[in-house]
């Protein structure tokens, strides 16, 4: 679960880790009232889950009301990269002297925990791994031993952080690994982490993403998710009690077993194609799945064909294709469906699928994975089947 930034600001105060005052709005009168009360000059932040708003325009400073009053009215409903602004936080500006980049992460090869650090913060960190990937400090953490002072504050020299930051950087990063550690995330990033004139440290950004696998002993947590934003095709396939996550391309995906679902995801982008979601239906495949399944992807106008990719081992070919004959009598399809069916009873699900009338441009039959691919990625480009 991704967290907001004022959210995850929320997570890192709970650890120690310095962040400024604020809070969050949801209208141009709370914002004035918060930015009021915490004193000026504030910054208003957009609240959406995407980087770089800065640059979209989304983070503005305001030096009294009227100020306050302009920028959130713009950019309260504003829209960032396909998110809409529904939320800011206001908070009291800052000075800034200088801009550091700080994350921790798993490294599933090494099986360690891993700290970057770098004394080029404020912008993209890709953008520093390209241009000099020697400005950013890799440092492993093997998870029994975890992260003292003096290795913390080893990295920020490595990192050319200069001496008058170097105590606190050294104590942000052991407080963010305490985080990331007890607070059970996947990542725990600060971008940038602030020196300020006066000579304090200080987290300006917060991106922190927790592991769901722990959402058991986190019950503090219900309220992160109460506020997590779907699409409305993920609405819909939650309604539905699919394990669907909507994708930006124009191939729908239904796939049995979320193994298969991803390989067919990589098959469909490997012959040029990109995936409009990722839909697994499981063991079962009855008209009424099939039916839900079908619905939510024909509710996505991007979609150009449906690909489904059914290798029958508990589920039977002869179920999934009566069920499919079933839901294209309830659900009036507007893309064409390309089938590989295989496994358990494919024979028999391929003769279900044959004899029942449906016309050979709205249901195409392949018999490899790699063909089906094919086909319903050219009928998706607008090219023959
Ligand atoms: P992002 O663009 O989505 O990563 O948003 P950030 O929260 O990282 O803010 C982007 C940039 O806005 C920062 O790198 C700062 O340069 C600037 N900024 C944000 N808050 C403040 C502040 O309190 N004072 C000043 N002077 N600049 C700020
Ligand atoms: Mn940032």
């Amino acid at each position: 679960m991704d967290l907001f930034e004022y959210q995850g600001k929320q997570y890192f105060a709970s650890f120690g880790i310095p962040v400024s005052a604020g809070d969050v709005a949801h209208t141009v009168d709370e914002s004035i009232a918060i930015a009021e009360r915490i004193g000026y000059p504030v910054v208003v932040k957009a609240q959406v889950q995407v980087g770089g708003r800065g640059k979209a325009g989304g983070i503005k400073l305001a030096n009294n009301k009227d100020e306050v009053r302009t920028h959130a009215s713009n950019i309260i409903g504003m829209d960032i990269k396909g998110h809409k602004v529904k939320r800011v936080w206001i908070e009291r500006a800052s000075d800034i002297a200088e801009e550091y980049y700080a994350s921790f992460t798993l490294d599933r090869a090494a099986k360690q925990h891993l700290l970057m650090l770098s004394a080029q913060g404020g912008v993209d960190i890709e953008e520093v791994a390209a241009k000099d990937p020697t400005a950013i400090v890799k440092l492993h953490i093997n998870p029994i031993v975890g992260l003292s002072e003096s290795v913390a504050k080893k990295a920020a020299v490595d990192a050319r952080i200069p001496t008058k930051a170097q105590d606190g950087v050294a104590s942000i990063l052991v407080k963010l690994y305490g985080c990331f550690v007890k607070g059970d995330c996947d990542l725990a990033e600060i971008n940038p982490l602030i020196l300020k004139p006066t000579g304090e440290v200080h987290a300006l950004d917060a991106k922190v993403s927790l592991d769901g696998n722990a959402a058991f002993r986190h019950p503090e947590w219900e309220a992160f998710a109460a506020t997590q934003e779907l699409d409305d095709r993920e609405k819909l396939a939650r309604d539905k009690g699919l394990q669907y996550i909507g994708l930006d391309g124009s191939v729908g995906i239904i796939a049995n077993g979320a193994g298969l679902a991803m390989s067919t995801l990589d098959v469909v982008n490997q012959v040029g194609g990109k995936a409009a979601n990722f839909l697994d239906i499981g063991g079962g495949a009855n008209a009424e799945l099939m039916t839900a399944a079908l619905e939510v992807i024909n509710f996505d106008t991007k979609v150009r064909s449906i690909f489904i990719n059914i290798f029958g081992g508990i589920t039977r070919g002869d179920e999934v294709a009566k069920g499919i004959v079933e839901a294209m009598r309830r659900v009036s399809l507007r893309a064409p469906i390309v089938i590989r069916l295989d496994g358990t009873n494919a024979d028999e699900g391929r003769r279900i699928l044959a004899e029942a009338g449906i016309a050979a441009d709205k249901l195409i039959t392949k018999s490899t994975m790699l063909e089906a691919a094919r086909s319903a990625v050219a009928i998706a480009n607008g090219k023959a089947v």
